[in-house]
């Protein structure tokens, strides 16, 4: 079993220049998915072969091939990027599969120029594929030359029986075991913290808790695990920094992974007997309905559609359970999954030139999980154990997909469909079998146990007026697609509408979360005429969509958009938007897990800062982190009540580089074009106003800024509105800016998520109301002013209250400007004022709604 660590010399299979392999303009190289190695930009154009060995594969297009070396090592080179495409033109080559060969023997005779000319680039990839083999690899630099010069040197591991002898280094070493001390488990911060801790050692690093056990470089394994707090974890680690990695992460455990650790009894008391643990909470449960002609959803889209039902089936894929040969099937599935790759580069790549990048960001991410070191791990330890590469991929996305779904966190739960989404897309790339697409005729409204983002992204538009699925949460992928393709949509229906024939007529109904079957001429008539109307005010609304919101006697009042980022604020203008008074900061940056930098920040609010007409405002909020919005790069530490803890701007004071970075950010990008606005989140106190306002000055005299840059505040918190007269006072507070989401919710105090209080809720609470009509009047007393931009400021019946009490600007979701727009174009002020001091007066928000009734939408 013993043997000595062995060196092997890498000879230059061409001439040319050495580029390492993480500047490959491909992920799938750059990121080593295939393997470590190394790149060169030939000047030669015949391979040569860079060890002694045996031809293990030639690809049919000879664009590539493998060499297995006597100690086992497999190579692979890959001549050029996406040269699969050629289909074999221009290339020749001059062995066959099983051919032995040695070092310097001429492999494979390519023209140049063709490659050069019809492939992506001529960069020729050299990589290890049985990296497990592998102790180091060392790649040298500059030029080389073929069949001459060494390129790399490839240090083998030793057999573990000797690495063991040795004390270890390259063998496994698994760490103490310890309870998980993270109250709340491993959710995603500290999945993030242990992940980006493991990335750092070269071993293989696994979490592993009982007999489960997840790969420590991915973060969707990790949470895959669901681990509990008090649940025992180890680190088990393979490689040549094994005892160190496992040493120092799990004391990364122990002390929390940025969490503050709640330590876990050793020897628990024994439990009262009968006691059971309550459930966790789990999301509310879709409604049900007891009428056989509707079915019950949640709205994820609203709309009102009448059509006819095509059931979009999973498909299904014939499979053989058992492979042929372990390195044949893990080449078969990483071919797949290069395949794969490239189409979910293409289909972003056309999304993003059809400007809808925010299509395009979920193929995206797609992207990002077929690198998911875990996934493939899983698939290549079932192809080890003799499954076929079909088996094996099936096998290791969906139980991940299942973990996925199983999760008591909402998103995590809907990236299940992303997993399952990417998982068939590969599948179909081993097996060749293609997704079955069903003919659409108009008027199709589509149901599905569950629709994928390929599904929904490639929607026909011209024929599907509406979809409704089994699966799916309102902040699911496919929902978010059905709102920016403005296409009525429910999820979570009732699991009956599956039995639903094709061909049946219905309406989707889902402003009212219905679809309805079996209705009756006179019921169809009247949604048609609901149809008629709605679409005829739309149509007025969106022509008068770029005209100012001016009341009938006269007050303009400002209506500008929250947005997320760039897309968004080119989205608004189109739609009428007079500017920006919200952009959530903390959304532009959410899919990172390293801190941007102050350049691409700058870059950022440049770009939505050019999307916008000169002068037009652009409110940007600095990061409103906490509560419910974590940041993977920006860790809190766990608190009881997150959201009366570090929250917004208390994150800022708490962090002040962050937000000085981004305060530089924000005033390098000042004179891109909009009038920029920095508006701190969460202010409750005057001190944490001062605090943050002498942060930024002390910004702006460091650069020497000598733009124009207004500063305000959000007011989301009551004492805002008690002290509005201290506030609007404070010297530099140039406007305060209300996020009724959160004055709601502190005011009465309820938590925003919770689905049993959110009929209570409500931005029309005579208590709210009151609290925006102080700060209107002590604003206007100072010569400032106030917007609203949380939701109420889209809430049509909420507008001329709003209005009414003195809010000079409306800040609203990119959708409802025109009609917030014709809102306040059908009243006059002087109404509005008199609605405003109805609705102060009012008990309910019951009552105050009742004061503008809105025609059914
Ligand atoms: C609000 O609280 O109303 C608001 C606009 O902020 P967010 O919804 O981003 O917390
Ligand atoms: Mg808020």
């Amino acid at each position: 079993m013993s043997q000595a660590a062995t060196q092997v010399n890498i000879i230059s299979p061409l001439t040319g220049i050495m580029v390492p392999i993480g500047d490959v303009p491909d992920p799938v190289f750059a990121k080593k998915m295939v393997g470590d190695g190394f790149s060169i930009d030939p000047l030669s154009n015949t391979l040569l072969a860079p060890i002694d060995g045996q031809i293990a594969d030639l690809q049919a297009a000879r664009h590539a091939l493998t060499i297995r070396s006597a100690d086992g090592l497999e190579i692979l080179i890959h001549i050029g990027l996406e040269t699969v495409a050629l289909g074999g033109k221009g290339f020749t080559a001059h062995v066959a599969p099983g051919d032995a060969v040695k070092a310097g023997d001429e492999l494979i005779t390519f023209d140049i120029d063709q490659v050069a000319r019809d492939a992506k680039s001529l960069l020729t990839q050299v990589v290890i594929t049985n990296g497990e083999l592998v102790e180091s690899i060392t790649p040298t630099h500059g030029l080389k030359h073929a069949g001459e010069d060494v390129a790399a040197t490839v240090v083998l591991k030793k057999a573990v029986g000797q690495a063991e002898q040795d004390g270890g280094e390259g063998a496994t070493v698994t760490s103490e075991t310890v309870a998980l001390p993270n109250p709340t488990g491993m959710h995603a911060r500290p999945a993030a913290t242990l992940v980006a801790l493991a990335k750092k050692y070269s071993s293989n690093v696994k979490l592993v808790s009982g007999d489960m056990s997840a790969n420590a470089k991915s973060i969707v394994a990790i949470m895959g695990l669901g681990l509990a707090h008090g649940q025992d974890v180890a680190i088990s680690a393979t490689g040549a920094d094994a005892r160190t990695a496992a040493a120092d992460l799990i004391q990364a455990i122990k002390d929390g992974l940025g969490e503050e650790a709640e330590p876990v009894a050793v020897a628990p008391a024994p439990e009262p007997p009968a006691a059971p643990k309550p459930e966790p909470a789990k999301p509310a449960a879709p409604p049900r309905s007891g009428d056989p002609n509707t079915l019950l959803g949640i709205s994820a889209s609203p709309g009102l559609a009448a059509g006819t039902v095509v059931q979009l089936r999973t498909q299904e894929f014939t499979i053989a359970e058992l492979g042929q040969n372990a390195a044949d099937e893990r080449r078969t599935l990483r071919d797949a999954v290069d395949r794969a790759m490239w189409s979910l580069g293409e289909l972003r790549d056309g999304l993003e030139k059809e400007g809808n990048s925010e299509k395009a960001g979920i193929f995206g991410a797609h992207q990002e999980i077929l690198q998911d070191p875990e996934l493939l791990e899983r698939a290549d330890a079932e192809i080890d154990g003799g499954k076929s590469a079909a088996f094996a991929w099936r096998k290791a996305y969906t139980d991940l997909a299942e973990q996925l779904a199983s999760l008591d966190n909402e998103v995590l739960a809907g990236r299940a469909t992303d997993v399952r989404d990417v998982g068939t897309r590969v599948l179909g790339e081993i097996t060749g079998q293609l997704v079955e697409k069903p003919d659409l005729n108009e008027n199709t409204i589509l149901v599905a146990k569950e629709l994928t983002p390929s599904d929904t992204a490639q929607i026909d538009r011209a024929k599907v007026i509406g979809f409704a699925t089994v699966n799916g949460g309102v902040s699911s992928h496919v929902a978010i697609i059905a709102r920016s393709m403005d296409i009525p949509a429910l999820v979570g229906i009732e699991e009956r509408a599956l039995d639903i024939a094709d061909g049946t007529r219905v309406v989707l109904d889902s402003s009212k979360g219905e679809l309805r079957l079996n209705l009756s001429d006179a019921e169809l008539r009247a949604v048609r005429e609901r149809q008629r109307k709605q679409a005829e005010r739309k149509a007025r609304e969106e022509a008068a969509k770029d005209d100012p919101a001016v009341t009938s006697d006269g007050h303009r009042v400002a209506v500008v958009a929250n947005i997320g980022g760039v897309d968004d604020a080119k989205d608004a203008a189109g739609k009428g938007a007079e500017g920006v008074g919200l952009l959530r900061s903390e959304f532009v940056f959410l899919g990172r897990t390293t801190a941007p930098s102050e350049d691409e920040q700058a870059d950022v609010y440049s770009q939505c800062a050019k999307a916008l007409r000169p002068g037009q405002p652009l409110v940007i909020r600095t990061l409103d982190v906490g509560g419910d919005k974590p940041l993977p790069y920006l860790p809190i530490p766990a608190e009881e009540n997150p959201f009366l803890g570090l929250r917004g701007v208390r994150v800022g004071l708490d962090q002040p580089e962050t937000l000085r970075t981004q305060i530089r950010a924000i005033l390098a990008s000042a004179g891109a074009g909009a009038k920029l606005h920095v508006m701190f989140p969460m202010i409750s106190t005057v001190t944490d106003w001062r605090r943050a306002k002498e942060i930024f000055d002390e910004e702006a005299s460091a650069v020497a800024f000598s733009g124009e840059v207004s500063v305000g505040i959000m007011m989301e918190v009551p004492t805002v509105g008690i002290m509005a007269g201290q506030f609007a006072a404070e010297p530099g507070c140039d406007f305060f800016s209300v996020g009724t989401n959160d004055l709601t919710a502190y005011t009465l105090a309820m938590d925003r998520g919770n689905a049993n209080l959110a009929s209570q809720m409500d931005p029309c609470n005579p208590a709210v109301l009151s609290l925006i009509g102080r700060a209107a009047d002590a604003l206007h007393a100072n010569g400032k002013w106030l917007g609203v931009c949380g939701g109420a400021a889209s809430d049509l019946q909420a507008v001329p209250i709003l209005v009414g009490l003195g809010v000079d600007e409306l800040s609203c979701s990119i959708p409802a400007i025109p009609a917030v727009k014709a809102m306040v174009r059908s009243y006059a002020l002087s109404a509005c004022q008199e609605l405003a001091s109805k609705a102060v007066a009012c008990s309910t928000p019951e009552e105050v709604r009742a004061l503008v009734p809105v025609d059914e939408i």
